[in-house]
């Protein structure tokens, strides 16, 4: 979020055919809950122009970047590095101690899709679990940048939007960015 250090989302082992979505929807929330950049790993990378399309339409920034090599992307990460997993530390004991790094260094949160290698789990400066129970990584997302923000980014302002959503107790309304101001 702006004024603040960056906090990047790795998506680590997209399977062709089966993730499509789930690869998606991993961008759409790092967008609209706060974090700056999304990188996409391997297969990952056919879902870019998806979430760049609704940056586009809907306001940034926010940046989308792949890679084929994403084990030396965090071995050369130059921050701290959240590794989201049933198996780790129960959020709501490690999150102030995170926010408190994030207050100085940049932030990359990495979510799986299968087995993720142990390697992450040693790279990995915590080990976070949203709960202790199997669930997808859009959730263990959502929940954890939420608290990550403690929910500062639901009131985020969008740059350069071509269109808006104006809120309406019943409905739907949308307008272009200009006639919205
Ligand atoms: N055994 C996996 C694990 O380590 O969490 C479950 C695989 S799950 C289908 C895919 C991804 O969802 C995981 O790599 C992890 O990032 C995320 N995930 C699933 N359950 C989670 C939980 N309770 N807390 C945090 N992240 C979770």
């Amino acid at each position: 979020m702006q004024d603040e250090p960056a906090v990047a989302v790795l998506r680590l082992g997209h399977r062709p055919g089966r993730d499509e979505r789930m690869t998606t929807h991993v961008g759409l929330t790092a967008r609209a809950l706060g974090a700056d950049r999304l990188v996409l790993a391997n297969h990952g990378a056919s879902q870019r122009g998806t979430v760049e399309d609704i940056t586009d339409r809907f306001g940034g920034p926010f940046w989308v970047d792949a890679t084929d090599r994403p084990k030396r992307f965090l071995r050369d990460w130059d921050g701290r590095i959240v590794h989201l997993t049933m198996y780790g530390e129960p959020v709501q004991d490690v999150e102030a101690t995170i926010r408190e790094a994030h207050r100085s260094e940049p932030l990359l949160i990495v979510v799986g899709a299968e087995k993720v290698d142990f390697e992450v789990y040693e790279r990995a400066d915590w080990n976070v679990g949203v709960t202790n129970q199997p669930h997808s990584e859009v959730a263990g997302l959502a929940v954890f940048l939420d608290r990550l923000f403690e929910g500062r980014e639901l009131d985020r302002e969008w740059e350069d939007p071509e269109r808006v959503v104006i809120p309406q107790a019943e409905g739907k309304r949308v307008e272009p960015a200009d006639e919205s101001e």
